[in-house]
């Protein structure tokens, strides 16, 4: 048992005020027949030594368990489907809608739902491979509205243009003391190269000027 926090409050064991611990415990639990290990979170009285779980923790340790299932058999998590969803900038209504799906199925599947393989090989997909995305908007185009089309159209080119060159419109905001810079062949714009001790950003180069911040001097670095 770890403690998150103490916090004054009506303990529901006890039905009085008094200090309660918020605390993340390990379980095993069997579900579908396969033993998995999650973390839960519950209210915890020291007076009584009770757990008490409230309804919003019902509801997060219910996922947890669920997801670590998931994870056991080799599906995404609610998360990782959530996270899919929001890099191409997209409702849970709205995705369901261009998948064909439901209205209500990707909300379920981020909230509590598992999704079957057929799904979940889509979801993948969708993830890895965005001009497949892109096909999949096309024949959604009926569905959506033009506009919506147009916002999801860009966000999923943008995604591809990314796959297919990493350092596509990425910025980098950095801090990098300008003392450390060593700025080489400085007179191409467009491609000046500066050297310096950060390692993280050694392999970018900015194509305009850098633009200085004083204290401390920030570098705005856009790779090309
Ligand atoms: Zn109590």
């Amino acid at each position: 048992m770890k403690i998150l926090k103490t916090e004054q409050r009506l303990c529901l064991s006890c039905m009085e005020e008094h200090n309660v611990n918020i605390v993340e415990v390990e379980e095993q639990e069997i579900y579908k027949d396969l033993e998995v290990e999650f973390i839960s979170t519950y209210e915890y009285c020291a007076d009584s030594q009770e757990y008490i779980e409230t309804e919003d923790m019902i509801r997060t340790n219910r996922l947890a368990m669920k997801d670590a299932y998931r994870r056991k058999v080799g599906l995404l998590t609610s998360n990782d489907i959530k996270n899919i969803r929001e890099k191409y900038g997209i409702s849970q209504k709205e995705f369901s809608e261009i998948l064909n799906w439901g209205k209500a199925t990707i909300t379920r599947y981020e909230n509590h739902q598992i999704q079957n393989k057929a799904h979940d090989d889509i979801l993948s997909k969708i993830d890895s491979d965005p001009k497949w995305f892109l096909e999949m908007l096309e024949r959604a185009k009926e569905r959506i509205s033009p506009k919506l089309y147009s916002q999801y159209y860009q966000k999923a080119l943008e995604q591809y243009n990314m796959k297919n060159n990493p350092y596509y419109i990425k910025t980098i905001t950095t801090n990098i003391r300008v003392s450390e810079m060593k700025l080489v062949n400085a007179h191409d714009e467009k491609y000046i190269k500066p050297t310096y001790k950060n390692e993280i950003c050694s392999n970018f180069s900015y194509l305009s000027e850098p633009v200085f911040i004083e204290n401390p001097p920030i570098l705005i670095l856009a790779a090309y």
